[in-house]
């Protein structure tokens, strides 16, 4: 038989990467995702604690009308920029939360809120560069930063007592001549860090005497337990330079559907609107009439959801407060915790994140994220955290896989220094 094993060893043409795909990142999150999924295979029982998925359902309405969409023949190709009915929703409903006025000309609807990044990117910078970005953070903005010529400078977030805080001192520092662009992931994944009214003020002030283009990554703004987000577009000056990443995948538990929107001002939504003819010509046509509904249709799937979640990160905080070695602030929004385990990696004489990790998930079935996952740690960064989802495990998982973490850290005699 020929086989290509034997024309391997004769010249010709193979496929060689391009040089860019070299710096091509990924999320290693889905990594570690389908390590899990291959125990539970073996017949393990594993906690899921490691990916920003739901295991709630999209709420039935939401399905129904997108059932009748594609009943109606919404089969075909829409606008390149989503359907106007839709575009006007949006529109209507994240100007009222900001209160900004955006109208349809200034949302491009997308398939998935990540596809914004990209686009962003490739609409606003030039080769050289500079782009600040959260770390840690969703690691798709370094990737893609890297990946079409630009140079990610990361700034980081402090602990702040009961929160975690925006470094804006760092983002401060780290601005020089090449610096255009800054992406801001308020409502932060992985720490769930929130800025003040007053940090979000200086953060704008920054953006206007630097002349930065901002990202405002808003994938949470609507995932949150207590108070009212804001967006810094909401600051003078603001709106005109910022695009919002907006995603139907949290809120409304729809990660699968893929559908977002950039929303921003009409000059770059149009530029973006012309990636989408180049790359997907437009967004699924039918899953927008699901999407319309869950705006402007009855709110109480996504309120039973944040019920629900709230349920969860207060039996998943019990837990982790009542664990020697591991701290773990209170955050009202996403569905991310980010404790502290400084003290229990040393406990179990752990080498590091990762080896931390690995000991947890095999004696105890709990899988989660660290920082790592996040992006590199800085040279001076000491402490040792973990990202955990609450947003694929049920409350019973919860008591039962945290239990047994904390029983496993309870039980490590302590390791000799
Ligand atoms: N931004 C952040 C901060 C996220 O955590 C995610 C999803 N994990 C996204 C963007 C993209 O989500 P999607 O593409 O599903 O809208």
């Amino acid at each position: 038989m020929h086989s290509l094993a034997e024309d391997s060893t004769a010249p010709g043409p193979g496929f060689v990467p391009a040089d860019r795909v070299t710096r091509l990142g990924t999320e290693t999150v889905f990594a570690v995702s389908a390590e899990a999924a291959a125990l539970a295979a073996q017949g393990r029982t594993i906690y899921p604690f490691h990916l920003g998925d739901l295991n709630i359902p999209t709420a039935e309405p939401i399905v129904v009308a997108m059932n009748k969409a594609i009943r109606d023949g919404k089969t075909t190709y829409c606008a390149n920029a989503g359907v106007m009915p839709l575009r006007e929703a949006l529109a209507a409903d994240v100007s009222a939360a900001r209160s900004v006025a955006y109208t349809a000309d200034d949302v491009s609807v997308q398939p998935g809120g990540k596809p914004v990044i990209g686009k962003w990117l490739m609409a606003a910078m030039n080769m050289g560069d500079e782009v600040l970005y959260p770390n840690p953070g969703f690691p798709i903005y370094a990737s893609f930063i890297e990946f079409v010529g630009g140079v990610a400078v990361p700034y980081g977030y402090v602990d702040a007592g009961d929160r975690y805080a925006i470094d804006i001192d760092a983002i401060e520092r780290r601005i020089t001549p090449r610096t255009r662009l800054l992406i801001l992931n308020d409502l932060h994944n992985p720490t769930a860090a929130e800025c003040t009214p007053e940090e979000l003020d200086r953060i704008a002030e920054i953006a206007l005497k630097h002349d930065l283009l901002v990202l405002s990554d808003e994938a949470y703004f609507d995932v949150r337990f207590a108070g009212a987000s804001e967006s810094i577009v909401s600051r003078p000056g603001m709106q005109e330079r910022t695009v919002i990443l907006y995603t139907f995948s949290k809120k409304y538990a729809m990660t699968g559907w893929r559908l977002g929107a950039a929303i921003g001002p009409k000059p770059i939504i149009d530029i973006i609107t012309k990636m989408n003819v180049n790359m997907e010509s437009c967004p699924n046509h039918f899953a927008q009439y699901g999407a319309l509904e869950a705006l402007t249709g009855d709110q109480t799937g996504p309120r039973e959801m944040m019920a629900r979640l709230e349920g969860r990160r207060d039996a998943a905080l019990r837990i982790l407060n009542d664990t020697p070695g591991v701290r773990c602030h209170t955050p009202e929004s996403t569905f991310y915790l980010y404790p502290d385990v400084t003290g229990a990696v040393r406990l179990t004489g752990c080498a590091g994140h990762e080896d931390f990790r690995r000991l947890l998930l095999d004696k105890t079935g709990v899988s989660f994220c660290t920082r790592l996952h996040f992006g590199k740690a800085a040279p001076d960064e000491t402490e040792y955290h973990l990202r955990l989802a609450y947003s694929g495990v049920t409350t019973a998982q919860i008591e039962e896989g945290l239990g047994a973490f904390k029983a496993f850290i309870d039980s490590t005699e302590p390791a000799e220094s």
